[in-house]
């Protein structure tokens, strides 16, 4: 693909073009000490200089001398609340004189159109992807929205502490799932088009051809946010995960984990409901309402009766070696993308990287967490 290049004064025009294009743009701001993706009215909203600094159990933002927009890599959450709502009213019922008379919600997606998503976050839209709109049973609230999306994607430049994308392939490079593609330099942004509808919006905007020094620039960029990567085991050896259920290590981990959901809530490829029955208090309607639900809630386990993941250390086992072993059979690939992200926002610092290597290791280790 050829790379373009849009001067740093020039971002706004795409803002301004993808609003007149009839999109409602979506981009990283900072609100509650964190980078939280919301309506973006002009990217003088966007965070200028502000870079986080993520470790385990560890997020704090932390402004930097340093003119760019995109110098962050993830906050809590990336594109899974937009798409898989975290409430969602399915249908409703009447309680009528003449019975009971159901009646659907109908989906009302947005035309959206996201500035600022990574590579990991296209990896687990197109993990979700999967889950919800393969198969005969789409999910037809996610469908909808998914297909009014706009995507402007970002290469990381940086990596925070927490970031292993490069293990899992997804990253820091986004190499597809975009309509457009930026990589931020000082002076401005290279910019490649990966779609059709991304085409026609660069060929709105006044972009220079790319210089090989930029393109160079860009590159080692790139490079560097790999180097500063952690290492994750590779899919291979997490698939050995299924023959390691009576380690030790679980149970170490159940010592320290609050079973509160954290990681599952933030993680971008998690994808667990629950359905809710609730009427009024005349008995006159009801709804039935879906809520992201955790393999870390214990009535998530409930079949028949039973709950058949008791203890928190059944439940975290469930969810490591689902997400990075199990899955491979499901999905053909592991579950994680490598954003951090539930080992940042994991209020006792477990580290699912840390755990693994644990896990996997031919003698269980020294329990060295205190
Ligand atoms: S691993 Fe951490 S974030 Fe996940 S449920 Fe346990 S304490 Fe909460
Ligand atoms: S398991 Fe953790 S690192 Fe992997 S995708 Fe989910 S939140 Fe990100």
């Amino acid at each position: 693909m050829t790379r373009s290049f849009l001067a740093s004064g020039d971002l706004h025009l795409l803002h301004q073009t993808l609003v007149q294009a009839g999109f409602e743009v979506i981009g990283p701001r900072v609100k509650d000490d964190a980078i939280l993706f919301a309506p973006l009215n002009h990217v003088d909203e966007l965070p200028w200089g502000w870079q986080e600094q993520a470790d385990a159990g560890s997020y704090r933002l932390q402004h930097t001398a340093g003119r760019r927009a995109f110098a962050w890599n993830t906050g809590p959450q990336g594109l899974k609340p937009w798409l898989f709502q975290p409430e969602q009213v399915l249908w409703r019922a009447d309680n009528t004189e003449e019975g009971l008379c159901f009646r659907a919600v109908a989906p009302k997606p947005k035309r959206l159109a996201f500035i600022g998503l990574r590579g990991c976050d296209l990896a687990a839209l197109n993990i979700q992807d999967q889950h919800f709109m393969a198969g005969p049973y789409a999910d037809r609230f996610y469908r909808a929205q998914r297909e009014q999306l706009l995507i402007v994607a970002v290469n990381c430049a940086r990596s925070a502490d927490t970031c292993f994308c490069v293990s899992t392939g997804d990253g820091p490079e986004a190499r597809s799932g975009f309509d457009l593609l930026l990589d931020e330099l000082d002076d401005g942004y290279l910019l490649q088009s990966g779609s059709d509808r991304g085409a026609a919006i660069a060929a709105q905007l006044p972009l220079k051809k790319a210089t090989g020094k930029q393109v160079t620039e860009a590159n080692a960029l790139l490079a560097g946010a790999s180097r500063q990567q952690r290492i994750m085991p590779s899919e291979a050896e997490l698939a050995q995960l299924v023959d390691r259920l009576d380690h030790p290590h679980w149970q170490q981990v159940a010592e320290r984990c609050l079973a509160c959901g954290n990681c599952t809530s933030v993680c971008p490829t998690c994808f667990c409901s629950k359905q809710d029955t609730e009427g009024d208090i005349r008995n006159r309607q009801a709804e039935q309402v879906q809520r992201w639900d955790s393999c870390f809630s214990e009535q998530h386990s409930y079949i028949t009766g039973k709950v058949v993941r008791p203890e928190i250390r059944h439940r975290y086992r469930q969810w490591l070696v689902h997400k990075l072993a199990t899955w491979q059979q499901q999905f053909g690939r592991s579950g994680c993308v490598g954003c951090g992200r539930c080992i940042a926002w994991c209020p006792v610092a477990i580290d699912l990287v840390e755990e693994a290597r644990a896990l996997l290791a031919d003698k269980p280790p020294e329990d060295d967490h205190g």
